[in-house]
């Protein structure tokens, strides 16, 4: 690899940090000047089982050998044991299998404005979202995203999105009319600063789906496959979804996104309505097979819960420590934001001088990622250099 490479060839989408990773290993990376990092950033709550995990490489390493590709106009067995398993985790029926997030959020639209129009015959389309929220980057999906300015000068935009304040449930009640089919949401908003929802809100909202024939959709692609703590974030709220989206951990970093539904919506697809060439593909469905069995076999779990209460009390004593400079501590699970006054950019990059990888949520949040492999040493090793970074700004 030639380290004379400059970006200027890439599309200038990312304003990047000045560091090129090259390795990784658990918790650490390496850059390719030799320097090491702890990674609280874990892709983007992507490698929660940390980096090149060897059970999960191991069999990779076995279906590359094996097969990488067919089509899904034939039967790929891989499919069935993920989709069981994912049926199986979360109390729904039926799955279906793309490369990414905003495929996966793409895919449960299509199947609630469907859903509607085919099996209830409403004529139903309009799709209820809030504030704040991020659902990615293709234009159905930036369009339900509760931000200007993932939308800026893409439009026209489709039709059929209506945005409400979260945690309202009075305004998503006015929200509801006679077109209205679905109502989606993050139980945790990653991207919008780290805003849990909450419990009543949110049996609220499935009250309000079943007094009105609307679908619960769930975009658990951050908040899903442990990262809060349960394998889904809606299981700690007391509710079942219609219709959940998943991807970030599914693969441990291998690209993959998943749609699961009830048996009554998943019926609103038939063959030929919806479909993909590289969805499902052996690899993918390995890589995510490999990952939630080595996560039921390692317990990782009950780490998550413990890993929680210790990085907690860490940032809520460096908020009794700074009370002018942080305000909040936020977040489920391994899913934490930290509101601060100094901007949180500067926090993140004295971190990573000092070797320690956390990001953004918003300019005011600093968000943490850790995978559930995460020793309480490392734990500290962060709450030190926050604090560090808090002394100094
Ligand atoms: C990351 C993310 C997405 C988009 O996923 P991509 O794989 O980047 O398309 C959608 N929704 C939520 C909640 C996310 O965190």
């Amino acid at each position: 690899m030639s380290t004379m490479a400059a970006p200027m060839h890439l599309m200038n989408t990312y304003s990047k940090w000045p560091i090129r990773l090259v390795k990784g290993e658990g918790n650490r990376v390496w850059d390719d000047q030799g320097n090491e990092y702890l990674d609280f950033v874990s892709g983007i709550a992507v490698t929660s089982l940390g980096h090149v995990h060897p059970k999960v490489t191991k069999r990779l390493h076995e279906q590359l050998d094996t097969l990488w590709h067919c089509s899904n106009l034939m039967h790929v067995p891989q499919q069935e044991v993920l989709a069981q398993k994912l049926c199986g985790l979360s109390g729904l029926d039926r799955a279906f299998f793309c490369n990414s997030g905003a495929e996966a959020n793409e895919g449960m639209i299509k199947l609630a404005r469907r859903y509607a129009q085919k099996v209830q015959g409403t004529g139903r389309y309009e799709i209820i979202t809030f504030q704040q929220s991020f659902h990615g980057r293709t234009l159905a999906t930036l369009t339900a995203t509760g931000q200007d300015k993932v939308k800026d000068g893409f439009g026209p935009l489709p039709d059929g999105f209506v945005t409400v304040p979260y945690n309202d449930l009075e305004a998503v009640r006015a929200a509801v009319t006679e077109k209205t089919c679905a109502i989606m949401l993050e139980l945790v908003q990653g991207e919008g600063g780290v805003h849990p929802a909450e419990e009543p809100f949110v049996k609220g909202l499935r009250q309000l789906c079943d007094e009105h024939g609307l679908l619960l959709l769930i975009d658990e692609i951050q908040t899903g496959i442990g990262r809060t703590g349960t394998w889904f974030a809606f299981q700690q709220y007391g509710i079942k979804p219609d219709v959940i989206s998943l991807a970030k951990a599914l693969g441990n970093g291998f690209p993959i996104g998943a749609v699961v539904a009830t048996e009554a919506a998943a019926e609103a697809f038939a063959p030929g309505t919806h479909g993909t060439t590289f969805g499902g593909n052996p690899l993918a469905m390995t890589a995510a097979i490999a990952t939630l069995e080595t996560m039921e076999e390692e317990h990782v779990l009950n780490r998550v819960g413990i890993l929680h209460r210790q990085l907690v009390s860490g940032l809520e004593k460096l908020r009794a420590e700074y009370p002018g400079k942080v305000l909040a501590v936020r977040g489920k699970g391994l899913l934490l934001g930290v509101e601060v006054t100094v901007p949180a950019s500067s926090i993140v990059d004295y971190a990573r001088e000092k070797g320690v990888l956390v990001l953004l949520a918003g300019p005011q949040v600093v968000r943490l990622l850790p995978s559930f492999v995460t020793t309480e040493e490392e734990v500290n090793r962060v709450i030190e250099v926050i604090g560090e970074a808090m002394e100094n700004l």
